[in-house]
């Protein structure tokens, strides 16, 4: 079976019908995966396809995408296949009364994917409740399990982010039964405090709709990576030459987290802003997402995000780092 990349990601651009694998079990994947890097092709691992930007022209691919699903519980501890997708993943956590996953509710993708980049919102993220996970390692096809310490867990990163470290089977999560800790972040945005992890969830989905950050096909919007950058991290001293009112966050080690969103917006490049008659173009509801008007090409997405870059970098001095994965670039 082949497939176009445009088929198979959120940002829908992408060409050269590649070779697609589907594996519906761990061993299945193990097999693909070790069957593929034995030919030499060129490959890509895909969950849901929700952070990635892939060329027009990709030349040959094959395609192992993530469809193995299953969660097996005992106690708080919860061993989750790759191929599960994490928003419901998420939801049967909140109804199972466990807490720690609760504000990531919505954010589109599978499972194995959620390590790649260390998914986070409102403060929450999912470093703090993963224990281990197993992964095919590149390029010799070992099993391995690697403990949360192993994984080089940062701010959206981990080992799996820098080139190819392996495809993740299954990842270990030890969540809690106490209530949920008080997401300052989400209070702030909502105007109130929410304290069980049922509410949470209903109001980061809420909140995350309004701003097309839950994928909705009506909603050209949410044809996009989420957050195309990630927040800039400067220091303290720099952080000073951004004015008063931009939002920031002060981080354990004192440096300083600023939004990309305002500066960007603060650098006259508004909410829908697009070049010419380029198909590619901000979010008419959030300044932070790049999106796809439809028929969109990859190498329009590339022009803004290249524009932005050099129009916050011209304006603040500060370099925004692209957060989706750049496939065939
Ligand atoms: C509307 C929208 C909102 C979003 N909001 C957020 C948010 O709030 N916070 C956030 O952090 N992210 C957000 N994202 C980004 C994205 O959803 C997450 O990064 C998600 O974890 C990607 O999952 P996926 O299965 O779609 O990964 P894919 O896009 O399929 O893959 C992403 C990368 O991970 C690799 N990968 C996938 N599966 C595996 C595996 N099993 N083993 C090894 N590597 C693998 C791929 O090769 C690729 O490099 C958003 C995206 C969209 C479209």
């Amino acid at each position: 079976m082949t497939q176009r990349l445009s088929e198979l990601t959120t940002m829908q651009v992408g060409g050269s019908p590649a070779e697609l694998l589907e594996a519906h079990s761990r061993d299945q994947l193990i097999d693909y995966v070790t069957g593929v890097w034995a030919t030499g092709d060129d490959w890509l691992v895909l969950g849901g396809g929700s952070n990635i930007v892939a060329a027009d022209d990709l030349g040959h691919l094959t395609v192992i995408r993530t469809l193995n699903r299953g969660i097996e519980r005992n106690g708080n501890l919860l061993r989750v296949q790759a191929g599960e997708n994490w928003d419901e993943f998420v939801a049967f956590t909140v109804e199972a009364g466990l807490t720690g996953v609760e504000a990531l509710s919505g954010i589109p993708g599978c499972v194995g994917a959620a390590p790649v980049q260390n998914i986070g919102a409102y403060g929450q993220e999912v470093a703090d409740t993963i224990v281990r996970l197993e992964f095919v390692e590149y390029p010799s096809g070992d099993i391995r399990v690697l403990e949360a310490k192993e994984l080089g867990f940062g701010y959206r990163d981990s080992i799996f982010k820098h080139g190819r470290a392996g495809v993740i089977t299954w990842v270990e999560f030890e969540l809690s039964d106490q209530p949920p800790a008080s997401l300052d972040r989400l209070n702030q945005a909502i105007g109130r405090e929410v304290a069980t992890s049922a509410e949470i969830r209903r109001e980061v989905l809420a909140t995350r709709a309004s701003k097309g950050m839950v994928l909705d096909p009506a909603d050209r919007d949410t044809a996009s990576c989420g957050s195309f950058f990630t927040n800039p991290i400067v220091s303290d001293g720099f952080s000073r030459s951004i004015p008063g009112d931009a939002p920031r966050w002060l981080q354990p080690d004192g440096t300083v987290k600023l939004s990309a969103a305002w500066l960007i917006e603060n650098s006259g490049l508004g909410k829908g802003f697009k070049l010419g008659d380029s198909r590619a173009a901000l979010s008419t509801k959030h300044a932070l997402a790049i999106t796809n008007r439809g028929d969109a090409t990859a190498e329009q997405v590339r022009e803004l995000a290249s524009f932005i870059q050099l129009q916050v970098a011209n304006r603040w001095g500060v370099n925004l780092v692209p957060e989706p994965n750049f496939v065939g670039f």
